[in-house]
């Protein structure tokens, strides 16, 4: 009997194969957060083995031709408008998309992504730009090689950008940034000399600590399910449905591990609130990287730089920090943790720089992949680039081309999606307080459930049932769209 008869639905077969594929994704993903939260460094070699062998596995186990068989034929009986039909809907794109790959080239992938890694961490602590050079140049070459598995494609940028952004195309983002670059060049102008003063540390870890933890707690962080760790760089991971994972980074020079532990949390809730029925499939994640990436931001900035949160928090954290903010009263407070400062590095920008640092991203790895810019000029033309956008010299190249650990992984593509989500989040920010009425009033209170139970309900129960573009037309109206985004950063730093 075949495994496709009609003995055994073929939904529930469909279900059954994708929850041992959902298992593994699992299983790859605590690999990952343990080579960086917790693994030594000399692991690395190893781990990309393991995570190779795993990236293989699963996709010989996805691509076979009993899916593609169980896809055609619920393509034709599931109703789309119904969860298991978006279910096959978003199982046969990836589908497609996988059988076009060698799963021997999927393995390479994963290999090249641990090691460069591991390599990249190296060059950067030793601001060392040789040392990543080769496996830049194999991230490269391996990018090629993917890319001519879609011969079709209009722009192979496409390719890449929808892997993270069903339906996004790099015309689009070329729209939407062209409208951001002159605006964001010419604000930072305007700010560079504004006379903000700098908050004066030192801000002791434990206090910062305690503070980011009555902030996740008024959030609504569940600690049954939830975890916080300290990682140089911060992510959120979900190694399974009630199994949250955010990192932070504690630097008692500064206060950004509290700003960057509610970015993550903004991750890790749209994450935990996806309807549960999900878990074990393709539906049980967030819908994309943009619409993840809105929702960080409106928790680090929407909320985490309001004056509303500020009203409620200040006080208790000047109540933790004393020495350091004793002497700071609230509205400098909360006009130096908002402040336009160029600077140097992506992940400590400003909501006005912010956007520049993408720009420059995107258009450096289209160049990159072009080979318009070869990879040993790469540190140059980074460089004049800074300059010529935000005005600053980089001194070295771990404060430079070697920040970020995108391209090492060989994240290309997903840079983007990044600013878009600063955009996107305005958007869905707007349609909140039309429907919500005065968010800030609440959050003066403490009180943030009204907005995150809206959140839930338009957004995050729903996973990746909705394609991102369907998704922010049924909350907002419309597609992407630039200047609700520019009237916010015009009104707050009028
Ligand atoms: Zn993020």
């Amino acid at each position: 009997m075949s495994a496709t008869g009609s003995a055994q639905p073929r939904l529930e077969r469909l279900k059954e194969i994708l929850a041992v594929l959902a298992d593994l994704g699992h299983a790859e993903q605590i690999l990952d957060w343990d080579a960086r939260v917790s693994m030594p460094h000399a692991g690395a070699k190893a781990r990309a083995d393991v995570a190779a062998t795993l990236a293989e596995f699963s996709h010989r186990r996805f691509v076979t031709d009993e899916v593609g068989e169980l896809l055609e034929q619920l393509t034709a009986e599931e109703d789309p408008d119904t969860a298991d039909g978006a279910l096959v809907r978003v199982t046969q794109r990836e589908w497609d998309r996988e059988r076009k790959i060698p799963s021997d080239l999927a393995g390479e992938m994963a290999q090249a992504s641990g090691v460069g890694v591991a390599a990249w961490d190296e060059a950067k602590l030793s601001s060392d730009f040789a040392i990543f050079r080769p496996h830049l140049e194999r991230q490269l070459e391996l990018k090629h090689r993917y890319l001519a598995c879609f011969p079709e494609a209009d722009d192979p940028y496409d390719v890449l950008l929808d892997e993270y952004e069903e339906g996004l195309t790099t015309a689009q983002v070329e729209e939407v940034f062209g409208r951001l670059k002159g605006e964001l060049v010419e604000l930072v102008e305007r700010h560079r000399d504004d006379a903000v003063a700098d908050l004066k540390g030192p801000f002791p870890i434990a206090a910062q600590r305690e503070a980011g933890r009555l902030v996740l707690e008024a959030f609504g962080w569940d600690p049954r399910s939830w975890r916080l760790d300290e990682t140089p760089h911060p992510f959120a991971s979900k190694p399974g449905a009630g199994d949250i994972r955010l990192t932070t980074h504690t630097d008692e020079r500064d206060i950004t591990s509290l700003f960057s532990t509610m970015h993550e949390f903004g991750h890790g809730v749209y994450e935990f609130d996806i309807d549960r029925s999900f878990a074990r499939t393709p539906l049980g994640e967030g819908t994309s990287s943009a619409i993840h990436e809105s929702q960080s931001r409106t928790w680090e900035n929407l909320v985490g730089r309001s004056a509303g949160f500020w009203r409620w928090f200040y006080p208790q954290l000047q109540g933790l920090l004393p020495e350091a903010l004793g002497g700071v009263d609230e509205s400098s407070f909360v006009r130096a943790v908002s402040a336009v400062r160029p600077g140097l590095i992506r992940g400590d920008a400003d909501e006005v720089t912010y956007g520049l640092h993408i720009i420059l991203r995107f258009e450096l790895e289209r160049e990159l992949l072009a080979g318009t810019v070869e990879v040993h000029d790469l540190p140059d033309v980074w460089n004049a680039r800074m300059r010529e956008y935000l005005s600053v010299d980089v001194p070295d190249d771990a404060h430079g081309v070697l920040q970020d650990m995108h391209w090492s992984a060989g994240l290309f593509g997903y840079f983007p999606t990044y600013q878009l989500g600063n955009v996107i989040s305005v958007q869905i920010w707007r349609r909140a307080v039309d429907e919500l009425g005065d968010l800030e009033e609440q959050f003066a209170r403490g009180e943030f459930t009204v907005l995150r139970e809206w959140l839930r309900e338009q957004i995050y129960r729903h996973g990746s049932r909705y394609a991102p573009p369907e998704l922010l037309r049924r909350v907002t109206g419309s597609g992407i769209d630039p200047e609700p985004y520019l009237e916010y950063l015009h009104a707050k730093f009028a």
